[in-house]
């Protein structure tokens, strides 16, 4: 009986969920006046809110998205600036915007909204008299928009006017409850659906473009007139195109006469309006055949863009016809009787929807131009007809949306993409990579949750990847099927992800939840392997594994030469399948097209062959892309150092996208003066754990070079090489968030190190001190390094602790570095600190001595040959200045002295500080200090501290340093009057270059990290 009562509640409440749907009415009615000369709107608002849930409300929130721009503490801001974007952080006052003048009516009686947890763009109003199921009210409100500069989507840029997310505005109230949001940058809108009823008036030479149709005859006709103005497209200059764009593109005055435009839509969630006097209108329309909810009709297409770009524009109205057509049959028909597309500066990715009217921002191609406009079009079926909660599931609007535009624009391509295998794009590229390394995210997850990167390459392109391989799976008829249920069912409605897997379950036998309970919600890369395959009479038996760690169905292709001769799908399976072909006649079999596998070099199986069939191709330059085998790329290079002098040779790797486990970076070289090889290289293979680290790196490091000469009493020149090679085990740790901008990082790693040396002894011939060359010196050191960064936008700190261990010493080291930035844009102090301890560990040998700690740190210091010096045994010349910012970061060294000054073979401590100039961003102002065990006894002059300050030129990211010493302690000034008389200052001049511990086979990553930030 248990049983059957619990089974019968679970009946009752699957058919009460099937029937709780609801969703409120919203009909706006506004009237606004735009002053274009202080930039601000006045507006009144009359909101009809119905009531259509089974509860009753004693509140409503109220979105004021204006005041999102209102300061630099809203979570707009917050999330700029953890995205990297601080233009608005450091905007002024008078370029921000707000909302207010509001004075709240509800049914006649006033209200006062309070803003709900602290947030100023969302207001909590407690209604005057509860709102019933089933009843209305009207809510009355003036208010006033200051209209701030373009920052993120709504603002305006001199007269041109981006007016989004402008007026009060109710949160959707669902079965799941009350949807306030802030409004966000990254991460889009969740509104109510009604109508909207929207009168502008604005100074007559406006072109208006705004959501739903005009209801001016006199406008419409004027807009029909200028679409028939003949405009020659002025020719875009080579050079100086800012300078050409502002003079084709200036302002005409305002006119002294006013319009008032009337906009009406019906079946929408929202309304915005761009307004330009300088637009070039162009008009057309398209006949979108009958289909649910809508009888055939005809839609007035408009496109309007600036002057500077119609070149871009030209074909504008053809591609948003072409959009419109393609999904009106694909999808459900386009209800609304306008489209319209305009070109604004939108600060808000290449483009942004609104119902009806879509924006697209400055772009610099034809096809970029193409490609957004078909996005942004596409959007009015998702997320304006399918109006989905785009904050809480972005990958539901931009994934279906991102599915279609590529079908849309290879369709205008035609017929650059007809392969059938699966094609990766550049975008697709991106999503790979995430896989490949393990930082890729799923795609249930709020907007919040992603990282800048994983916003776009999983939201919009893993999620389309899905989707197509959900219609390769189902097939394209039934795939076509349950997007035309979608769309019968949801237009103007709410989906969720629940309601959209029944519906494509409802046309298809086959089990779907591999896709909404598995590829939707995984954060591991999906991935593919052909283990074999196996010929039985008038078959072909593919065995096939899945790494994907969910079940999953493939495609598998068998190939005869380059062309499919048979193909076929698995079902979902978790580890292991054999899929079964007709054809025997295949040269090789191929896993995955049509499936978002991040990994290639398994997907493709040829029955004889070394590796059956992949080989190595080797390629010049750098890789990018998928492929399905592995590649080798060719760089020249080039080196120099005093010894070897200019060195000639070849990089060989394989960094590439998406990046590859094992990666190795060689660059052998040939010094023609020293008629010798050298070289340098690393290897190392990633293995990406689950849990508390993520990432293990074993890496192997070697390189040799000369680092002294002589030719004295000489016919030819000597010269002693150093050999390292360099075996290291590092630990990347996870993060609790993807979000959190810190990297951790245990570093072990054992040098052995050949140094030959040059030695004089005396030549009994011709008693002359003659140099050879004396053995080989063996060295060995091992090192224990942590390493945390915390790489956050303002402020970002780092810290190293370091053990290291030779035979006869130890160390143990200490580094912090901190930027405090300034409240002016890209201005900060650089703060470093160091505190070092040696130990003795029974040798005071003079030999010793370059392993002490040391205030200034040069070539000599470098006894594990971490860094790159042009000469390791210079004390006079250009290549004895290089100095690099290590230990004491010291910037004026001693190497003239056979015991350089600032070294301690106790403890040593410094401090560097720098500061940004106003005026300049090359160069700075710098003073270091430091002390050590008695500094008092050792420096020449007793003092216990060593200084210098000065000026310090960067560039490329502070990778190259050169500083220019003004003050200094009197023991540097008393070597450099010592050694240089005369010239003194040019002699303190030094440089570094801050490569030192640069992992070349991460520079891929850092560089992604560069381009996605
Ligand atoms: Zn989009």
């Amino acid at each position: 009986m248990r049983f059957l009562v619990c089974s019968l509640l679970l009946l009752s409440s699957v058919q009460a969920g099937a029937q709780t749907y609801f969703q409120q009415k919203v009909d706006t009615h506004i009237e606004v006046r735009l002053d274009d000369e202080s930039h601000f709107l006045h507006g009144f608002e009359t909101i009809g809110y119905t009531n259509n849930s089974p509860d009753t409300l004693r509140h409503i929130y109220l979105h004021l998205w204006p005041n999102a721009y209102s300061s630099d503490e809203t979570r707009f801001t917050a999330q700029q600036v953890a995205n990297r974007n601080t233009d608005f952080y450091f905007s002024k006052e008078e370029d921000r915007g707000y909302i207010d003048s509001l004075d709240i009516r509800i049914a006649g009686v006033q209200a006062t909204p309070e803003s709900a947890d602290g947030l100023p763009d969302i207001a909590r109003i407690d209604l005057p008299q509860p709102l019933l199921p089933g009843s209305s009210i009207k809510i009355e409100t003036p208010f006033r928009v200051k209209i701030p500069l373009v920052f993120s989507r709504m603002g305006h840029k001199g007269q041109a006017y981006y007016i989004s997310q402008w007026f009060p505005k109710p949160a959707v109230y669902d079965s799941k409850g009350w949807h306030p949001m802030p409004y966000s940058d990254q991460g889009e809108f969740f509104s109510e659906i009604g109508s909207y009823d929207v009168e502008i008036t604005l100074p007559k030479n406006y072109v208006v473009m705004a959501t739903g149709n005009c209801e001016n005859a006199e406008e419409n006709a004027w807009l029909d007139s200028l679409s028939k103005v003949p405009y020659l497209a002025p020719e875009r200059p080579a050079r100086q195109i800012g300078k050409w764009r502002d003079s084709v593109n200036s302002f005409p005055p305002s006119s002294g006469e006013w319009k008032t435009l009337r906009f009406h839509e019906d079946n929408i969630h929202d309304f915005a309006w761009f307004a330009d006097k300088r637009f070039i209108v162009r008009k057309d329309s398209v006949e979108v055949p009958a289909g649910p909810g809508s009888d055939a009709h005809s839609v007035a297409i408009y496109s309007a863009a600036l002057p500077s770009e119609q070149s871009y524009w030209a074909k504008a109205t053809e591609y948003m016809k072409q959009t419109i057509t393609y999904l009106s049959e694909a999808v459900g028909p386009y209800p609304y009787k306008t489209v319209k597309a305009v070109e604004g500066d939108l600060k808000a990715g290449d483009g942004m929807e609104y119902p009806t009217v879509t924006v697209i921002d400055r772009l610099a191609s034809f096809n970029a131009v193409m490609e957004t406009l078909v996005h942004e079009v596409g959007h009015n079926w998702f997320y304006g007809l399918l109006a989905s909660n785009e904050r809480d599931y972005p990958w539901i609007d931009e994934g279906f949306n991102t599915f279609y535009e590529r079908r849309i624009t290879n369709s205008i391509k035609l017929p650059m993409e007809t392969r059938e295998a699966y094609t990766s794009r550049v975008e697709d590229v991106l999503y790979f990579n995430a896989a490949a390394t393990r930082s890729d995210q799923s795609l249930n997850n709020t907007s919040a949750a992603y990282t800048k990167g994983a916003y776009g390459f999983d939201v919009y392109y893993k999620a389309a990847n899905l989707l197509a391989w959900l219609e390769g799976y189902m097939g394209a008829d039934s795939f076509r099927a349950a997007m035309k249920d979608y769309y019968a069912q949801w237009h103007y409605r709410h989906p969720y992800p629940e309601n959209i897997g029944q519906i494509f379950q409802k046309h298809t036998n086959k089990p779907l939840d591999w896709l909404f309970e598995g590829a939707i919600r995984t954060d591991r890369g999906i991935d593919f392997a052909i283990k074999g395959a196996r010929i039985e009479k008038d078959s072909t038996f593919i065995r096939i594994k899945n790494r994907s760690h969910f079940a999953a169905p493939v495609r598998v292709d068998a190939y005869k030469d380059s062309n499919i001769v048979d193909s076929a799908w698995s079902l979902p399976f978790a580890t292991d399948t054999v899929i079964g072909l007709k054809s025997t006649s295949a040269t090789f079999w191929r896993v995955g097209n049509g499936v978002p596998d991040y990994f290639g070099l398994n997907n493709k199986y040829r029955r004889q062959g070394l590796l059956h069939g992949r080989k190595l191709r080797v390629n010049g330059g750098v890789g990018f892309g998928m492929r399905d085998n592995p590649a080798l790329f060719l760089l020249p290079a080039i080196g120099y150092n005093v010894y070897d002098g200019v060195l000639v040779g070849v990089i060989a790797h394989n960094l590439t996208l998406p990046q590859n486990r094992l990666r190795y970076v060689l660059a052998p070289m040939f010094s023609f003066r020293s008629d010798e090889f050298a070289g340098a290289g690393s290897v190392g293979y990633w293995i990406y754990p689950r849990g508390a680290i993520r990432e293990i790196v074993p890496q192997l490091d070697v390189k040799t070079f000369h680092f002294d000469s002589s030719s004295v009493y000489q016919t030819s020149v000597l010269r002693a090489r150093y050999t390292k090679v360099a075996p290291s085990l590092s630990f990347v740790f996870r993060n609790a968030s993807p979000l959190t901008p810190v990297t951790r990082t245990l570093t072990l790693k054992a040098y052995a190190i050949w140094e030959e040396s040059i030695q004089f002894s005396l030549d009994p011939s011709d008693s002359l001190s003659r140099p050879h060359i004396a053995g080989n010196n063996f060295s060995d050191y091992g090192l224990l390094r942590y390493t945390h960064v915390n790489d956050r936008t303002f402020n970002p700190f780092s810290y190293t602790l370091e053990a290291q261990l030779g035979s006869g010493f130890g160390k143990l080291t200490a580094e912090g570095r901190l930027r405090i930035d300034y409240n002016v844009r890209g201005k900060a102090l650089h703060l470093r600190g160091f505190a070092g301890k040696y130990i003795d560990a029974g040798s005071g040998a003079a030999d010793y001595s370059r392993y002490w700690l040391t205030t200034s740190y040069a070539a000599a210091n470098d006894y594990l040959y971490d860094g790159m010096y042009f000469g390791r045994s210079e004390q006079n010349g250009v290549a004895a200045r290089q100095l690099s910012i290590q230990e004491g970061g010291g910037k004026v060294s001693t190497p003239g002295y056979s015991l350089p000054i600032g070294r301690s073979d106790n403890w040593l401590a410094g401090i560097n500080i720098k500061t940004d100039l106003p005026l300049t961003s090359i160069a700075r102002l710098y003073f270091d200090v430091s002390s050590y065990a008695d500094a008092g006894k050792v420096n020449p002059s007793g003092s216990r501290f060593l200084y210098s300050g000065g000026i310090e030129l960067h560039a490329l990211r502070d990778i190259f340093l050169l500083h220019v010493p003004l003050i200094m302690s009197g023991d540097y000034h008393d070597y450099l009057n010592h050694m240089h008389p005369g010239t003194e200052f040019i002699n303190s001049i030094s440089f570094a270059i801050q490569f030192q511990n640069v992992n070349w086979l991460r520079l891929v990553s850092s560089a992604m990290k560069y381009y996605l930030n």
